[in-house]
C-alpha cells in the first residue's frame, strides 16, 4: 500500500474509459489503473459495419492508457472479493482497490431462444465470428435499432444477398411515426424483407422458426434481440437487478457496497422522470464521467455534484448514404422533430467520431 488511493475500473469500454479519462485529470493523486479482457477496443457502435465487411479502427488499450500514466491490466476479471477489496483475475494477481468503477457493459442475449448460441451471429461485441462469405440469404432478428442498422448496411453492402429483418413489433417502433416511416421506407428501398409481428422460438441452420410453426429459410442467422450483462456482479454478492445490472444510488455508488461505483450498460440507473437510462453509448460515456466527478469529489471531502442528464437524440443510422435522426425528451420519448437522408447520416458519423475523442484518455 503507498499511501495513494487505488482506484481500479474494471471494463474499458466506453463508459470505463470515459472514467478512466476524466480521473486523470480530476484525482490525480490517486492510482488509476483499467482492467479488461480483450488488449484492444473497437468502437463498439460500428459493429454492424464490421459485420458488412467494412474496416473499423482498432485501437491498442496499453498504448492508449499508459501514455496518460493510467496502468492497463489485460486480464479477465472473475470475481470482486468486496471483503478483501480485490479483484480477483484470471491468470494475474488479484488487485487491491480503494474504489471500484464497474463498467463491464454487456454482451448478445443468445441464452433466451434455442438454437442462437449455435447457429447464430451476433454483433453485440469484437469477439463475434461472421459469415467467411456473405451468403445468398440472411435473417437478421431484432427490428429495433442494432437489428435495423444491420440490415441496411448488409442490403447496401451486398447488394446480392436477399436480408429478412425479422421483429416482434414495426422497425423503431419506439420512435415516432415520420421516423418508423422513414426507416421502413429506406429499408425496402434498400430491399430488405420486412417481417412484422413475428415471434421466433428457435434457430436452426436451415433458418429460424417462428410461434406459428413455420420455418422461414436463411442460410445465416444474426441474433440482435437484445443485450445481457456480466454477472460477476451478482456472483461476488453486490446487489443487483432481476438483470444482474448493478442497483446503484442517486451518485451511482453501489447500494450494497459504498466503494463501488457502476456506469453504462452494467448498471441500474434513474433517469429523467425516474425512467431507467438504457444500454447505449449515450448512457455509458455521461454516467462515466459523472462517476469520475463524484469519486474525485468524495476524494477531496466535498460534496459530490449531482447527475444531470437528458437524453437530446436517438441516431439510426440506413446503411453509409442515409440515417435517422430522432429528437427525444428528457427522458428519450420521441419528439415530433427527426432529420434524414444524408444529413441524417453525416450527423450520425460525427457523434459516433465523438464518442471516440470523449472516450480517449
Ligand atoms: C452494433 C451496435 C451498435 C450500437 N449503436 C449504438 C448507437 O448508435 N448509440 C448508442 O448510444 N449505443 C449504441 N450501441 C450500444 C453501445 O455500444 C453500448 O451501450 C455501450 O458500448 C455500453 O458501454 P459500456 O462502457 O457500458 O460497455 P462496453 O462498451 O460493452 O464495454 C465493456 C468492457 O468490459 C470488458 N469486460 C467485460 N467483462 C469483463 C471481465 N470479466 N473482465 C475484464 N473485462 C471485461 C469488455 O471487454 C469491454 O471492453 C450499439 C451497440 C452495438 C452492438
Amino acid at each position: 500500500m503507498t499511501g495513494q488511493h487505488r482506484i481500479v475500473v474494471l471494463g474499458a469500454g466506453y463508459g470505463g474509459l470515459a472514467a478512466a479519462r476524466r480521473l486523470v485529470r480530476k484525482a490525480r493523486s490517486a492510482q488509476i489503473t483499467v482492467v479488461d479482457a480483450h488488449s484492444t477496443v473497437v468502437e463498439r457502435v460500428r459493429l454492424h459495419q464490421r459485420a458488412a465487411g467494412q474496416d473499423i479502427p482498432v485501437r491498442d488499450l496499453r498504448e492508449l492508457l499508459e501514455r496518460k500514466n493510467i496502468r492497463f491490466e489485460h486480464a479477465t476479471a472473475t470475481t470482486i472479493d468486496t471483503t478483501g477489496r480485490r479483484v480477483v483475475l484470471a491468470g494475474s494477481p488479484a488487485l487491491e482497490y480503494d474504489t471500484l468503477i464497474y463498467a463491464l457493459g454487456s454482451v448478445a442475449d443468445v441464452e433466451s431462444v434455442p438454437g442462437v448460441a449455435e447457429h447464430a451471429y451476433s454483433i453485440a461485441t469484437q469477439d463475434e465470428r461472421r459469415p467467411a462469405v456473405m451468403p445468398r440469404s440472411v435473417a437478421v432478428v431484432g427490428a429495433g435499432p442494432t437489428g435495423i442498422e444491420l440490415a441496411a448496411e448488409l442490403a447496401e453492402s451486398y447488394p446480392d444477398t436477399r436480408v429478412l429483418l425479422l421483429g416482434a413489433e414495426e422497425p423503431a417502433a419506439g420512435l415516432s411515426p415520420r421516423a418508423q416511416a422513414h426507416v421502413r421506407r429506406t429499408l425496402e428501398r434498400l430491399g430488405v424483407d420486412i417481417r412484422s409481428g413475428v415471434k421466433v422460438i428457435e434457430v436452426t441452420e436451415e433458418g429460424v422458426r417462428l410461434a406459428d410453426g413455420s420455418l422461414v429459410e436463411a442460410r445465416a442467422t444474426m441474433w440482435t434481440t437484445g443485450f445481457r450483462v456480466p454477472d460477476l456482479a451478482a456472483r461476488s454478492g453486490v446487489a443487483v437487478d432481476l438483470e444482474g445490472r448493478v442497483s446503484t444510488d442517486a451518485t451511482l455508488r453501489s447500494v450494497s457496497h459504498p466503494d463501488i461505483y457502476a456506469v453504462g450498460d452494467a448498471a441500474v440507473v434513474a433517469g429523467p422522470g425516474d425512467r431507467e437510462l438504457r444500454m447505449a453509448c449515450a448512457t455509458a460515456l455521461p454516467t462515466g464521467k459523472y462517476a469520475a466527478d463524484v469519486v474525485a469529489a468524495r476524494l477531496r471531502g466535498a460534496e459530490p455534484p449531482k447527475l444531470r442528464f437528458r437524453y437530446v437524440v436517438q441516431c439510426v443510422s440506413l446503411g453509409r448514404r442515409d440515417g435517422l435522426i430522432q429528437f427525444v425528451h428528457a427522458d428519450d420519448t420521441p419528439g415530433r422533430m427527426v432529420l434524414t437522408g444524408r444529413t441524417a447520416a453525416w450527423v450520425k458519423e460525427q457523434v459516433v467520431r465523438s464518442t471516440v475523442s470523449a472516450s480517449r484518455p
